[in-house]
């Protein structure tokens, strides 16, 4: 049966549809017809479970209210609490929250984590508010959303931006409101000394340097003496960039909304990021040359880490690409289409669900820490990290050789399968 067929009321749900979602459907359906997956099955996956949608009141600096809207899906929990971050930026509406919802339902499934997927957000531009009004928004937001989270029913994050301290607000508003009771297993990304785990903080970043450093090592390539570039030097680009510079990589380009710099010798990346905190951006960094997000993607090198905003690669700039392997730090960086494109074109893609995943796997680990009250040196942290991280490649590079397919591909397949089992063994409830 076509979905179309399948649907009885395709109108109900137009809502929900943006162009994340809609990729990651492609995408799923491609994968779903590979494995044979039951089709009562996909149909349930191919929807979020609940949508809430809430008012945020805030009381700005000059004493007058803006009314903000926000969001929190709960997407799919068959193998465990809802998880998945926040996202405070001026472009969040319902259909890009569904759209990263599914794609956190089927990160946590490849990686093989006892997590479902979710995701929230706020549609605000977080660098316009003071301290103050980024405070009393995230607890409005909190508010709004307690009654639906918690550490076992749905445990958020932070994504882009937000913060630890921002989820220090978050354990705070939700502690308050459970009586006054400390919470830390509420919400994870927070500050180690109220419950954080070590490791947390680097650990997206760090997750995207260990793929790098395996779709080399598959691909042939090694990383010293390579060529990278980063979009995006938030909290991922960042890291990313850093610890790819420890490893004796040349950084040739970064970028982040100021614009991009080039260096063909590698840019000084410590530097870098000291610039950054005296200029709140990479642009005019000495000794770079100047170019725009557009050209970032286009510079010659062996690795290109889209580590910013879905959608930055589509089939108008698919042809252009000159990287031999695109390891995706953010979340739906490139289209669907666009992987057709590089994949015929030889290019090899490290998709988001795996290569970002060291943000929700220490995600999980700080989780674990919260709910025993017993917490772990950052070298174990680390090495766990790599291990679940490298286990998720190394299963899905299997699947693509067998199979002849995209990574991508390979990894929605892998991540249906597991999901797949369990609702299976669960049933549908009533029946
Ligand atoms: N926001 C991150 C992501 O997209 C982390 C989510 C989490 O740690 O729950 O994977």
């Amino acid at each position: 049966m076509s979905q179309q067929q399948n649907n009885l009321n395709p109108q109900s749900e137009a809502h929900l549809h943006g162009p994340l979602f809609q990729n990651t459907l492609q995408n799923f359906d491609e994968a779903a017809k590979i494995i044979n997956c039951d089709p009562n099955v996909a149909a349930r996956l191919r929807k979020p479970r609940r949508s809430l949608t809430v008012s945020v009141p805030v009381r700005m600096d000059d004493y007058t209210v803006k009314v903000f809207t926000g969001y929190r899906v709960q997407y799919n929990s068959t193998l465990g609490p809802y998880k998945g971050g926040i996202r405070f930026h001026q472009n969040v509406d319902l259909p890009e929250v569904v759209g990263m919802a599914a794609l956190m339902t089927f990160k946590n499934s490849v990686l093989g984590l006892p997590l479902g997927g979710a995701k929230g957000g706020v549609c605000v531009d977080p660098t316009r508010l003071s301290r103050t009004e980024k405070q009393n928004l995230t607890r409005r937001y909190t508010s709004e959303i307690s009654a639906f989270v918690g550490p076992n029913k749905d445990i958020p994050a932070p994504d882009v931006g937000t913060d630890p301290q921002t989820m220090a607000w978050f354990m705070d508003t939700y502690s308050h409101e459970q009586g006054g009771y400390a919470q830390p297993g509420v919400v994870t990304g927070k500050p180690v000394e109220i419950g954080g785990s070590l490791g947390r903080n680097h650990a997206t970043g760090l997750g995207v340097i260990y793929i790098t450093e395996r779709a080399m090592e598959v691909n042939q390539m090694q990383m010293a003496g390579s060529r990278i570039a980063v979009q995006g030097f938030g909290n991922v680009g960042s890291f990313a960039a850093k610890f790819a510079h420890e490893r004796g990589a040349r950084v040739v380009a970064v970028s982040d909304v100021t614009g991009g710099i080039f260096n063909g010798d590698g840019l000084n990346i410590p530097e870098v990021i000291e610039y950054v905190k005296q200029n709140k951006g990479v642009k005019g960094f000495p000794g770079s040359q100047e170019i725009t997000n557009e050209q970032l993607l286009e510079v010659e090198c062996e690795a290109l880490l889209p580590c910013a905003l879905e959608g930055q690669i589509d089939t108008h700039n698919a042809e252009k690409i000159k990287a031999k392997l695109i390891i995706e730090g953010a979340n739906g960086p490139v289209t669907n289409a666009a992987t057709k494109i590089l994949d015929k074109r030889g290019i090899f893609i490290a998709p988001d669900v795996i290569a970002n995943g060291g943000g929700v796997i220490v995600s999980y680990f700080e989780w674990v820490q919260d709910i025993m009250s017993f917490f772990w040196e950052e070298a174990d942290v680390d090495s766990k990290l790599k291990a679940i991280i490298l286990k998720a490649f190394d299963h899905v590079h299997k699947f693509k050789l067998e199979k002849n397919i995209d990574m991508r591909t390979a990894a929605m397949a892998a991540s249906i399968a597991r999901l797949e089992k369990a609702m299976l063994l669960r049933g549908l409830y009533p029946r």
